[in-house]
């Protein structure tokens, strides 16, 4: 089958032919039918020092995907060869603590698909069937290809309660546009969705309705003012990586305001701490999906209307592959579905 390896320790990706995957008795395997790249698969793409140390070559990548069931293992229940399916790409381990407890996101033995183990920019992938998510009708097969990511923004974004609150959203990609439209979707007050790169804003005027800012241009406060705001934003989701964009966060929330850290900085970066401390603010890191509530909640918003179909701006056949990554890697586009069949 055709899939795209990283085959050698050196930038890009050679679409290859390997070996069809073979399942286990608790496994499933899935005719991949739409991809969708993540930061990650350019991390690694440009061989960066993270992809370096993470990556054991050869390795097929890719994690964010949807496809239709070929096979099944012997073990397998619930799921029939034809079900149309997504996948969720962190797979736990089952013995420490917290995977006991049944808190699988917080297992700190979890395996990533496409990273640790071969994943899903190939012609068939093979997966336990513990992280097989079966999709409704009603999500197509472009949308099923990133419910991943969009999966990170529900995760963050319904980490603390925003019916009526105001909400900030700094950085305007892919998963920053997605939380704005939640937020919007599940009741928010104001929500204003920040980014340096104003075409990242304009993409986020095609999904969503919100406020947003160029603190280039306007600052955070000035903004604020003017959205009526008088003592700061109720929650905040930081979305960016950037320091700079965290500390402005910091200077905006209310006291006691809620913070949830999605952006992964390059970086160690710094934060006056004092600040953070004087105005009492909830600080809670977020990681990967809550498995599997994250994905009942993630399809139920689908289903009652969220639409988040213009964050996929562009679609290519696999082997276009080239011209997706190169798009990416402009910051030229939103999420790159490639289509396999
Ligand atoms: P992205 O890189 O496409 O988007 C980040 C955006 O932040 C860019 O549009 C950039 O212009 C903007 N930005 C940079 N500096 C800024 C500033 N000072 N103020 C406002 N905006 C600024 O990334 P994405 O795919 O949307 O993912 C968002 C972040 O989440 C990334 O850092 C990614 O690595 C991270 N991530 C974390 C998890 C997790 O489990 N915690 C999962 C996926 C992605
Ligand atoms: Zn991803």
């Amino acid at each position: 089958m055709k899939a795209l390896v990283k085959a050698k320790s050196e930038i890009g990706l050679v679409l290859s032919e390997v070996d069809k995957p073979s399942i286990g008795p608790k496994d499933v395997l899935i005719k991949v039918k739409t991809t969708s790249i993540c930061g990650t698969d350019l991390h690694i793409w440009n061989w960066d020092n993270w992809a370096q140390s993470a990556i054991k070559t050869p390795m097929t990548i890719g994690h964010e995907f949807m496809g239709v069931v070929d096979q099944i293992g012997s073990d397998v229940k619930g799921l029939n060869v034809g079900d149309r399916v997504s996948v969720e790409s962190h797979i736990a381990g089952t013995r420490s603590r917290n995977a006991k407890a049944g808190k699988l996101h917080l297992d700190p033995d979890t395996v990533n698909l496409g990273v640790d183990r071969d994943g899903a920019f190939a012609e068939y992938v093979s997966v336990p069937e513990t992280n097989v998510v079966p999709l409704p009708d009603s999500v197509g097969d472009e949308l099923g290809a990133i419910l991943d990511p969009f999966g990170n923004a529900v995760h963050a974004t319904l980490s603390f309660d925003l019916v009526g609150e105001d909400v900030l959203i700094t950085g305007a990609g892919p998963i920053g546009i997605m939380s704005a439209a939640i937020a919007q979707h599940i009741g928010a007050r104001r929500v204003l969705l920040t980014d340096i790169n104003n075409e990242r804003l304009a993409l986020a005027q095609k999904v969503c309705n919100v406020e947003t800012v160029n603190p280039t241009e306007q600052s955070i406060s000035d903004k604020m003012s003017a959205m009526g705001l008088k003592e700061g934003f109720d929650v905040g989701l930081e979305m960016s990586g950037s320091e700079l964009a965290l500390k402005e966060m910091v200077e905006n929330m209310i006291m006691g305001g809620k913070v949830a850290l999605l952006g992964l900085p390059s970086n160690e970066i710094s934060l006056d701490l004092s600040k953070v401390i004087f105005k009492a603010l909830n600080i809670k890191a977020i990681y990967g999906r809550e498995i599997f509530e994250t994905w009942y909640k993630g399809l139920a918003l689908l289903e009652s209307g969220l639409d988040i179909k213009n964050i996929i701006t562009h679609n290519f056949e696999y082997s276009d592959f080239e011209k997706a990554f190169a798009l990416l890697n402009d910051g030229k586009a939103g999420k790159v579905v490639l289509h396999w069949s």
